[in-house]
Protein backbone atom coordinates (compact mmCIF):
# COMPACT_ATOMS: atom_id res chain seq x y z
CA UNK A 1 0.00 0.00 0.00
CA UNK A 2 1.13 3.67 -0.67
CA UNK A 3 -0.48 7.09 -0.37
CA UNK A 4 -1.42 9.72 -2.89
CA UNK A 5 -2.57 12.76 -2.11
CA UNK A 6 -3.47 13.62 1.66
CA UNK A 7 -4.53 9.85 3.10
CA UNK A 8 -5.72 7.97 0.32
CA UNK A 9 -4.87 4.02 0.23
CA UNK A 10 -3.42 3.03 -3.07
CA UNK A 11 -3.09 -0.88 -4.28
CA UNK A 12 -0.11 -0.98 -6.48
CA UNK A 13 -0.79 -3.77 -8.51
CA UNK A 14 2.30 -2.56 -10.87
CA UNK A 15 5.58 -2.95 -11.03
CA UNK A 16 5.79 -5.62 -8.74
CA UNK A 17 8.92 -7.77 -7.28
CA UNK A 18 7.34 -10.52 -9.92
CA UNK A 19 6.30 -8.19 -12.59
CA UNK A 20 8.18 -5.21 -14.09
CA UNK A 21 6.12 -4.59 -17.08
CA UNK A 22 3.11 -6.06 -19.33
CA UNK A 23 4.19 -4.99 -22.92
CA UNK A 24 4.37 -1.06 -22.18
CA UNK A 25 2.33 -0.87 -19.27
CA UNK A 26 4.72 -0.35 -16.37
CA UNK A 27 2.44 1.09 -13.93
CA UNK A 28 -0.94 0.38 -12.43
CA UNK A 29 -2.32 1.95 -8.96
CA UNK A 30 -5.97 0.84 -7.51
CA UNK A 31 -7.20 3.51 -5.65
CA UNK A 32 -10.44 3.32 -3.24
CA UNK A 33 -13.74 2.90 -3.24
CA UNK A 34 -13.17 5.29 -0.66
CA UNK A 35 -15.87 7.37 0.85
CA UNK A 36 -14.01 11.07 0.77
CA UNK A 37 -17.19 12.95 2.64
CA UNK A 38 -15.97 15.67 4.77
CA UNK A 39 -12.40 15.55 3.22
CA UNK A 40 -10.32 17.07 0.56
CA UNK A 41 -10.13 13.82 -1.02
CA UNK A 42 -7.51 13.35 -3.76
CA UNK A 43 -4.86 15.74 -3.69
CA UNK A 44 -1.98 15.07 -5.71
CA UNK A 45 0.17 18.61 -6.00
CA UNK A 46 2.69 19.72 -9.04
CA UNK A 47 5.12 17.04 -10.04
CA UNK A 48 6.63 16.22 -13.28
CA UNK A 49 6.31 13.23 -15.58
CA UNK A 50 8.98 11.88 -18.45
CA UNK A 51 9.19 9.45 -20.59
CA UNK A 52 6.06 8.12 -20.30
CA UNK A 53 1.70 8.18 -20.91
CA UNK A 54 -0.37 8.65 -17.57
CA UNK A 55 -3.95 6.82 -18.43
CA UNK A 56 -6.89 7.83 -15.72
CA UNK A 57 -9.76 5.50 -15.65
CA UNK A 58 -12.83 5.76 -12.67
CA UNK A 59 -15.34 3.65 -12.00
CA UNK A 60 -16.95 6.32 -8.91
CA UNK A 61 -16.30 9.94 -8.49
CA UNK A 62 -14.53 12.95 -10.40
CA UNK A 63 -11.10 14.59 -10.63
CA UNK A 64 -9.79 17.46 -11.55
CA UNK A 65 -6.75 17.38 -14.07
CA UNK A 66 -4.75 21.00 -14.71
CA UNK A 67 -1.02 20.51 -16.21
CA UNK A 68 2.00 23.03 -17.34
CA UNK A 69 0.48 22.88 -20.90
CA UNK A 70 -2.46 25.13 -19.58
CA UNK A 71 -5.43 22.12 -19.58
CA UNK A 72 -8.22 22.34 -16.92
CA UNK A 73 -9.92 18.96 -17.27
CA UNK A 74 -12.35 17.12 -15.42
CA UNK A 75 -12.96 13.49 -15.30
CA UNK A 76 -15.75 10.84 -14.80
CA UNK A 77 -16.93 7.73 -14.66
CA UNK A 78 -16.43 5.83 -18.33
CA UNK A 79 -14.03 8.77 -20.03
CA UNK A 80 -10.34 8.61 -19.93
CA UNK A 81 -8.03 11.56 -19.94
CA UNK A 82 -4.75 10.66 -21.57
CA UNK A 83 -1.46 12.80 -20.40
CA UNK A 84 1.94 12.38 -22.63
CA UNK A 85 4.51 13.82 -21.28
CA UNK A 86 6.99 13.11 -23.83
CA UNK A 87 10.16 14.96 -22.91
CA UNK A 88 8.81 16.52 -20.08
CA UNK A 89 5.35 17.52 -18.42
CA UNK A 90 3.98 18.61 -15.03
CA UNK A 91 0.55 18.15 -13.65
CA UNK A 92 -1.61 18.16 -10.24
CA UNK A 93 -4.65 15.93 -9.99
CA UNK A 94 -7.34 17.21 -6.76
CA UNK A 95 -11.25 16.25 -6.24
CA UNK A 96 -13.02 18.71 -7.35
CA UNK A 97 -14.97 21.35 -4.48
CA UNK A 98 -18.37 19.54 -4.93
CA UNK A 99 -17.19 16.21 -5.61
CA UNK A 100 -19.77 12.82 -4.72
CA UNK A 101 -18.23 11.07 -1.49
CA UNK A 102 -17.20 7.77 -3.57
CA UNK A 103 -13.64 7.94 -5.33
CA UNK A 104 -12.76 4.77 -7.25
CA UNK A 105 -10.37 4.62 -10.04
CA UNK A 106 -7.07 3.50 -11.44
CA UNK A 107 -4.18 5.10 -12.92
CA UNK A 108 -1.71 3.59 -15.13
CA UNK A 109 1.38 4.61 -16.57
CA UNK A 110 2.96 3.25 -19.77
CA UNK A 111 6.20 3.75 -20.82
CA UNK A 112 6.82 5.18 -24.02
CA UNK A 113 9.27 4.05 -26.61
CA UNK A 114 12.44 5.35 -27.94
CA UNK A 115 11.09 6.94 -31.21
CA UNK A 116 8.41 8.75 -28.67
CA UNK A 117 10.21 9.43 -25.47
CA UNK A 118 11.46 13.05 -26.63
CA UNK A 119 7.92 14.48 -28.49
CA UNK A 120 6.26 17.25 -27.61
CA UNK A 121 4.09 16.17 -24.69
CA UNK A 122 0.21 16.22 -25.00
CA UNK A 123 -3.19 16.32 -23.05
CA UNK A 124 -6.10 14.48 -24.36
CA UNK A 125 -9.86 13.69 -23.11
CA UNK A 126 -11.93 11.40 -24.66
CA UNK A 127 -15.29 11.66 -23.37
CA UNK A 128 -16.86 8.29 -25.07
CA UNK A 129 -15.24 5.01 -25.87
CA UNK A 130 -16.23 1.99 -27.96
CA UNK A 131 -18.54 -0.49 -25.79
CA UNK A 132 -18.82 -3.72 -26.37
CA UNK A 133 -21.35 -7.11 -25.62
CA UNK A 134 -18.74 -10.00 -25.71
CA UNK A 135 -21.24 -12.62 -24.40
CA UNK A 136 -21.88 -12.06 -21.28
CA UNK A 137 -19.42 -9.25 -20.37
CA UNK A 138 -19.53 -5.63 -21.25
CA UNK A 139 -16.32 -4.08 -22.45
CA UNK A 140 -14.89 -0.84 -22.74
CA UNK A 141 -11.83 -0.50 -24.88
CA UNK A 142 -9.82 2.09 -23.36
CA UNK A 143 -6.86 1.57 -25.01
CA UNK A 144 -5.99 -0.23 -28.66
CA UNK A 145 -8.33 -2.29 -30.27
CA UNK A 146 -10.33 -5.45 -29.30
CA UNK A 147 -13.81 -7.05 -30.62
CA UNK A 148 -13.41 -4.58 -33.79
CA UNK A 149 -13.58 -1.99 -31.88
CA UNK A 150 -10.20 0.75 -31.58
CA UNK A 151 -9.80 3.15 -29.13
CA UNK A 152 -9.34 6.65 -30.17
CA UNK A 153 -6.68 7.16 -27.53
CA UNK A 154 -3.46 8.06 -29.24
CA UNK A 155 -0.57 5.44 -27.97
CA UNK A 156 2.74 4.78 -29.54
CA UNK A 157 2.94 0.66 -28.86
CA UNK A 158 0.70 -2.13 -29.81
CA UNK A 159 -1.30 -2.73 -26.47
CA UNK A 160 -4.53 -3.18 -25.19
CA UNK A 161 -6.25 -2.14 -22.18
CA UNK A 162 -9.94 -2.97 -21.58
CA UNK A 163 -12.92 -2.51 -19.01
CA UNK A 164 -14.63 -6.11 -18.45
CA UNK A 165 -18.14 -5.67 -16.63
CA UNK A 166 -19.68 -8.94 -15.92
CA UNK A 167 -23.50 -9.91 -13.33
CA UNK A 168 -23.70 -12.81 -11.47
CA UNK A 169 -23.45 -16.09 -12.99
CA UNK A 170 -22.20 -15.29 -16.26
CA UNK A 171 -19.47 -16.23 -18.76
CA UNK A 172 -17.66 -15.16 -21.75
CA UNK A 173 -14.81 -16.06 -24.31
CA UNK A 174 -12.74 -13.01 -25.11
CA UNK A 175 -10.57 -13.49 -28.22
CA UNK A 176 -6.91 -12.00 -27.30
CA UNK A 177 -4.04 -11.27 -29.45
CA UNK A 178 -1.75 -13.90 -29.18
CA UNK A 179 1.43 -12.08 -29.31
CA UNK A 180 0.85 -9.72 -26.56
CA UNK A 181 1.36 -10.75 -22.86
CA UNK A 182 -1.54 -9.79 -20.29
CA UNK A 183 -2.31 -9.53 -17.00
CA UNK A 184 -6.13 -8.58 -15.69
CA UNK A 185 -6.88 -7.12 -12.02
CA UNK A 186 -10.31 -7.04 -10.45
CA UNK A 187 -11.59 -3.71 -9.43
CA UNK A 188 -15.23 -5.61 -7.82
CA UNK A 189 -16.94 -8.47 -6.84
CA UNK A 190 -14.85 -11.62 -8.36
CA UNK A 191 -13.53 -12.97 -11.35
CA UNK A 192 -12.39 -17.06 -12.37
CA UNK A 193 -9.61 -16.33 -15.51
CA UNK A 194 -8.78 -20.22 -16.17
CA UNK A 195 -8.70 -21.67 -12.78
CA UNK A 196 -7.51 -19.10 -11.17
CA UNK A 197 -9.80 -16.96 -8.88
CA UNK A 198 -9.51 -13.26 -8.62
CA UNK A 199 -10.73 -10.90 -5.46
CA UNK A 200 -9.67 -7.31 -5.78
CA UNK A 201 -6.03 -6.41 -4.88
CA UNK A 202 -4.02 -9.33 -7.22
CA UNK A 203 -2.71 -9.07 -10.31
CA UNK A 204 -2.71 -11.81 -12.42
CA UNK A 205 -0.17 -12.42 -15.48
CA UNK A 206 -1.16 -14.63 -18.29
CA UNK A 207 1.87 -13.87 -20.29
CA UNK A 208 2.02 -14.80 -24.47
CA UNK A 209 0.29 -17.43 -26.82
CA UNK A 210 -3.42 -16.83 -25.80
CA UNK A 211 -6.03 -16.87 -28.40
CA UNK A 212 -8.45 -16.25 -26.57
CA UNK A 213 -9.37 -16.14 -22.44
CA UNK A 214 -12.61 -17.27 -20.99
CA UNK A 215 -13.59 -15.59 -18.00
CA UNK A 216 -16.43 -16.60 -15.44
CA UNK A 217 -18.02 -14.40 -12.50
CA UNK A 218 -20.56 -15.86 -9.85
CA UNK A 219 -20.82 -13.00 -7.83
CA UNK A 220 -20.61 -9.88 -10.69
CA UNK A 221 -17.28 -8.13 -11.27
CA UNK A 222 -15.46 -5.40 -12.49
CA UNK A 223 -11.92 -6.10 -13.78
CA UNK A 224 -9.33 -4.52 -16.03
CA UNK A 225 -7.04 -6.87 -19.15
CA UNK A 226 -4.45 -5.13 -20.21
CA UNK A 227 -2.33 -6.43 -22.78
CA UNK A 228 0.74 -5.62 -25.36
CA UNK A 229 3.67 -6.58 -27.47
CA UNK A 230 6.84 -7.37 -24.71
CA UNK A 231 8.25 -4.00 -24.40
CA UNK A 232 11.97 -4.87 -25.41
CA UNK A 233 13.55 -1.70 -24.31
CA UNK A 234 15.53 -1.74 -21.16
CA UNK A 235 13.01 0.58 -18.63
CA UNK A 236 13.89 2.34 -15.62
CA UNK A 237 11.72 4.03 -13.37
CA UNK A 238 11.95 6.40 -10.32
CA UNK A 239 9.52 8.09 -8.85
CA UNK A 240 7.52 9.81 -11.32
CA UNK A 241 10.36 9.51 -13.68
CA UNK A 242 10.36 6.98 -16.77
CA UNK A 243 13.77 6.75 -18.47
CA UNK A 244 16.51 4.23 -19.61
CA UNK A 245 19.92 5.42 -17.45
CA UNK A 246 20.49 6.50 -14.38
CA UNK A 247 22.11 9.80 -15.28
CA UNK A 248 18.93 10.50 -16.82
CA UNK A 249 16.61 9.85 -13.90
CA UNK A 250 18.92 11.72 -11.89
CA UNK A 251 19.17 14.65 -14.31
CA UNK A 252 14.88 14.86 -14.45
CA UNK A 253 15.34 14.93 -10.75
CA UNK A 254 17.34 17.93 -10.24
CA UNK A 255 15.55 19.97 -13.23
CA UNK A 256 12.73 19.59 -11.54
CA UNK A 257 13.88 20.85 -8.44
CA UNK A 258 15.74 23.33 -10.07
CA UNK A 259 12.41 24.48 -11.86
CA UNK A 260 13.93 23.67 -15.67
CA UNK A 261 11.62 25.24 -17.88
CA UNK A 262 10.47 21.93 -20.03
CA UNK A 263 9.30 20.24 -17.22
CA UNK A 264 6.37 23.28 -17.03
CA UNK A 265 4.57 24.56 -14.14
CA UNK A 266 1.28 24.13 -12.73
CA UNK A 267 -0.96 26.81 -12.58
CA UNK A 268 -4.10 27.30 -10.30
CA UNK A 269 -3.44 24.51 -7.75
CA UNK A 270 -4.26 25.32 -4.45
CA UNK A 271 -0.91 23.59 -2.86
CA UNK A 272 2.57 23.00 -3.14
CA UNK A 273 4.09 21.49 -6.08
CA UNK A 274 6.00 17.84 -4.79
CA UNK A 275 9.76 17.79 -4.54
CA UNK A 276 11.94 15.00 -6.42
CA UNK A 277 13.70 12.21 -4.36
CA UNK A 278 17.16 12.24 -5.57
CA UNK A 279 17.99 8.15 -6.59
CA UNK A 280 20.39 6.97 -4.54
MN1 LIG B 1 1.30 12.14 -12.14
Amino acid sequence: MAEVGEGMKIRRALPSRERRLIGAWCFLDHFGPTDIGGTRGMRVGPHPHIGLQTVTWLLEGEVLHRDSLGSLQSIRPGQLNLMTSGRGISHSEESPPMATPLLHGLQFWIALPDSARNMAPAFDHYPTLPIITCDGATVTVFAGQALGERSPAAIHSALVGLDVQMPPQSSARLPLHSHFEYGALVMQGSLTVGDEELGPGTLLYLGCGRESLVLRSDSGTRAVLVGGQPFGEPVLMWWNFVARTHEQILRACQDWNGRADYLGEVKGYDGERLVAPLPP
